[in-house]
């Protein structure tokens, strides 16, 4: 089957990534008392400082200023003096996809740390009625090796910076004209009304907790309401179960919590979620059960990823139920995403639809996620689909674009 994709070449692209990136520290990623400190450090004087970071950060998270001189309320001298010592480079464009849905996903590179090289990372935007969610990444590869992920086969090859994950956030605002001097481009896909980028999904290549801080930095960065001004119920974090540091991505972060739960039993899921054999169902369901904030009007999500004659048995449903029994839960089946080479297939629709009908009648919305951005493989580990009941005409679609791919 054709695919109407576009592939558009970003003007920012052609910089070589070390030329790019002088080694000046970035303030990017940095909370208020670390800007202090970098202003201290340049000569500003202590009693101006709270000043001087409310105005960096009004410049930098909400009018999305990429350089000091921009920031016009800011005297020519220090703009000049923190030109010289800091920087407020974001990642280079790789590549900027735009599927026929108006999925967008980029391949950012980000300059080495110490002797290393560039490292590359993906960004999806998907775009839905109503909202405009951003999958973000949180470490380049992964140290864990679901069976299903694309990720899953790359090693891990570093964590990223607060900063780093901040400005994936900062890139696809830019990019889609989402800060107030900008325009959204011609024929751009994004939501009529509301903010452009409402969601942020942890759901990129990496673990998200196996980089807890700078994760747990960039996520109070995004929530900041003096800047980008996302509301915590519109952060979700997906982890696939690192047990210790659940309790704490609710104290620290408090934002919405996703596991990666893909199978029933211990014995399945030690196979396909290997993370299972340390922190096994009844330790992470456990930690579930005591995630600060839960209510019934903050749920946590389960995510549960349909493998054709793997997980998808109606018995495996009714498991499903009974195991998230007492959960203020949402059940979000995924239909698996093929990867070159991958060792599974997506179960058949109707499988899906049964096994939802199962965990529908149990009172659980549980919403198939719609694959988005197929055309550009923009599915998680190649990052990922939305959470929206599929739409019968939608679901044909998808059908015929499975089928011919
Ligand atoms: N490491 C974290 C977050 C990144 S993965 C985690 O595992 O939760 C985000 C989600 O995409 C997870 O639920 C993951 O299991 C799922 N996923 C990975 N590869 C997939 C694929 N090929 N098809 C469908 N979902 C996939
Ligand atoms: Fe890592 Fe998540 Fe992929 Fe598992 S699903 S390999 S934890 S990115």
């Amino acid at each position: 089957m054709k695919m109407s994709l576009q592939t558009l070449t970003p003007e920012r692209q052609a910089a070589p990534a070390q030329s790019a990136f002088p080694a000046k520290p970035s303030l990017l990623g940095m909370d208020r008392s670390a800007l202090a400190a970098a202003l201290g450090s340049i000569g500003v004087p202590e009693r101006q400082q709270r000043m001087r970071v409310a105005q960096l950060w009004h410049w930098i998270y909400l009018r999305g200023a990429s350089s000091f001189e921009a920031m016009g309320n800011v005297g020519k001298d220090l703009r000049e003096s923190l030109a010289e010592n800091f920087t407020l480079a974001r990642p280079e464009i790789v590549s900027e996809q735009v599927s026929v849905d108006g999925t967008r996903k980029w391949l950012f590179r980000f300059p080495a740390e110490g002797a290393g090289r560039p490292v590359e990372v993906e960004t999806v935007y998907i775009p839905e009625e109503g909202r405009g969610t951003l999958c973000v990444s949180s470490q380049v590869g992964c140290t864990l090796n679901c069976t299903f992920c694309h990720t899953g086969t790359q090693k891990l090859v570093r964590n990223l910076t607060a900063g780093e994950i901040v400005s994936q956030i900062l890139m696809a605002r830019e990019r889609i004209g989402d800060f107030p001097d900008l325009a959204t481009p011609q024929g751009a896909i994004v939501p009529s009304e509301g903010r452009l980028v409402s969601n942020i999904v942890m759901m990129g290549m990496g673990e998200p907790l196996y980089n807890f801080d700078n994760v747990r930095d960039a996520l109070l960065i995004a929530a900041d309401g003096e800047g980008l001004s996302l509301s915590k119920r519109r952060i979700t974090l997906s982890t696939s179960g690192v047990v210790p540091e659940i309790a704490r991505t609710g104290d620290e972060i408090g934002c919405m919590l996703a596991i990666s739960l893909h199978a029933v039993r211990d014995d399945l899921r030690d196979e396909i979620v290997p993370i299972n054999r340390k922190w096994p169902l009844a330790e992470l369901l456990h930690a579930c059960r005591n995630y600060p904030g839960l209510s019934n009007a903050r749920r946590i999500t389960f995510e549960y990823v349909m493998l054709k004659g793997v997980n998808d048995s109606l018995a495996e449903a009714r498991e499903l139920v009974q195991l998230l029994k007492g959960i203020p839960a949402k059940i979000n089946l995924i239909p698996f995403n093929p990867w070159p080479a991958s060792p599974y297939e997506c179960s058949d629709w109707d499988q899906i639809e049964l096994f939802a009908e199962v965990v529908n009648r149990a009172g659980y919305a549980s919403p198939i996620r719609t694959p988005r951005g197929r055309d550009i493989f923009a599915a998680c580990g190649q990052l990922k689909s939305a959470s929206e009941r599929m739409k019968k005409r939608e679901r044909e679609a998808v059908s015929a674009v499975a089928a011919g791919a």
